[in-house]
């Protein structure tokens, strides 16, 4: 961890000294992020196999039905969270409508499409394309097989099952041993994502929207500093323990603007938290794609923002409604760099708020979606560990790999 924020220090002096000639170590950050990204569908796919193996069908629609929940709840609260932050701060007093900013408002999925979506037509086509909800799906019904031959009465069926799960659990041990490989070489790309992003933030855009900037990361530090530790605190999660143990992950996402990027050292953190892995390998992926508290923030300071620069008036009907379209274009938003400004956009068309200028705030995303991605990927932990607090309690039972000889812990 010392070393991670060495190399993001060093980043950061490096971008400020050579501007965009820091584009030269790009290809540095390019690489982490590969490699993240290459770990991450065997990953989640084998370690979630494992985990089915250990719950059963009941036990995984239970704590489903505590974490959507949570995600809604928080969600809300965030977008809350963004609204009254930017009404205190005024980002957009004193600034003028762009002039040739155009942005393309994407077509908001029906809810129906959506869940389709989840059943994938082709399922290594979805594993190419990294669609995480439809790979935790098939992950489940493989996991539920594999189970399911392994407590028949055939012996021949039983020896199968319990190969396949022993494979599986030998696959998921490798991929955690190659991540904590890659984890070697962060400080590195750290070091090359920082510099780089440091070095092409243009100032003069900066200095405009600098309290727009400054309300994002207010609302990122509430949520961080006293929504996290107050949910932790009614859940008696240790908290001080908590962001120590998860620190890694919480900083991965600064730097790496991506939630799903992130996933691989979320879950390792996770267990390293302490939190069973059932609860971990199922919830911490669907979190990355559908749970974005930081996101929902962004939202909610970006529709003041808009709304103070065309002399708009919020009504309390007005706000109510935003607070909903802010919630679930959040949980539309892919957990991928930049990826909300299209969440805002689909926000702002049903608030009535000019898209133009989704485009003005593009210019510092990456110094918001830094934070923002942050607390997105913090929300997800902290979810899953009060679910685990509030399984543990009912059914006082932790999984398989909390066993005290895991490579990860
Ligand atoms: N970059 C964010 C994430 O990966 C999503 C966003 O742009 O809001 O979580």
């Amino acid at each position: 961890m010392l070393k991670i924020t060495v190399g993001f220090l060093l980043g950061i002096i490096i971008g400020a000294i050579f501007g965009s000639s820091a584009d030269v170590l790009s290809p540095f950050g390019d690489l982490f992020l590969r490699l993240l990204k290459m770990i991450v569908v065997p990953l989640i796919f084998l370690t979630l196999i494992v985990s089915v193996n250990n719950s059963s069908p009941k036990e995984l629609g239970r704590i489903g039905g505590k974490i959507f929940p949570y995600y809604l709840i928080s969600t809300g609260i965030a977008v809350g969270i963004g609204l009254v932050i930017a009404k205190l701060i005024n980002p957009g007093l004193g600034l003028q409508m762009p002039k040739n900013t155009t942005m393309e408002v994407p077509e908001a999925p029906s809810i129906i499409d959506i869940i389709l979506q989840i059943v994938p037509s082709n399922i290594i086509d979805s594993m190419a394309k990294g669609e995480i909800l439809s790979i935790v799906f098939v992950a489940l019904i493989i996991g539920f097989s594999i189970s399911f031959i392994r407590h028949s009465n055939d012996p021949k069926m039983k020896e199968w099952g319990n190969l396949l799960l022993k494979f599986t659990e030998a696959g998921s041990e490798v991929t955690f041993r190659i991540l904590n490989g890659i984890l070697q070489y962060a400080p590195i790309g750290v070091l090359g994502i920082t510099a780089t992003s440091i070095g092409n933030q243009g100032m003069d855009t900066l200095q405009s929207l600098a309290k727009y900037v400054g309300a994002s990361y207010l609302g990122v530090a509430i949520q961080m500093l006293i929504v996290f530790p107050l949910i932790l605190f009614l859940f008696k999660v240790p908290i001080i323990k908590f962001f120590l143990n998860t620190r890694e992950a919480i900083m991965t996402a600064f730097v790496t603007c991506s939630s799903l990027g992130t996933l691989p050292v979320t879950i390792k953190c996770a267990l390293k938290a302490g939190i069973s892995d059932r609860v971990a390998n199922f919830t911490l992926p669907i979190g990355a794609t559908v749970n974005m508290n930081g996101s929902a923030i962004h939202f909610g300071v970006g529709v003041v923002l808009a709304a103070e620069i065309v002399g708009y008036d919020l009504s309390v009907g007005a706000i109510i409604g935003i607070i909903l379209t802010g919630t679930l274009a959040a949980v539309g938003t892919a957990g991928v760099p930049g990826a909300g400004l299209i969440g805002m956009s689909i926000v702002f068309t049903q608030a009535g708020l000019p898209i133009e200028i989704v485009g003005l705030t593009a210019g510092v995303n990456v110094i918001t979606d830094m934070v923002f991605t942050m607390c997105n990927v913090t929300g997800d932990i902290v979810g899953a560990a009060i679910v685990d607090k509030n399984e543990k309690r009912e059914i006082g039972h932790t999984g398989y790999l909390d066993k005290e000889n895991r490579s990860t812990a």
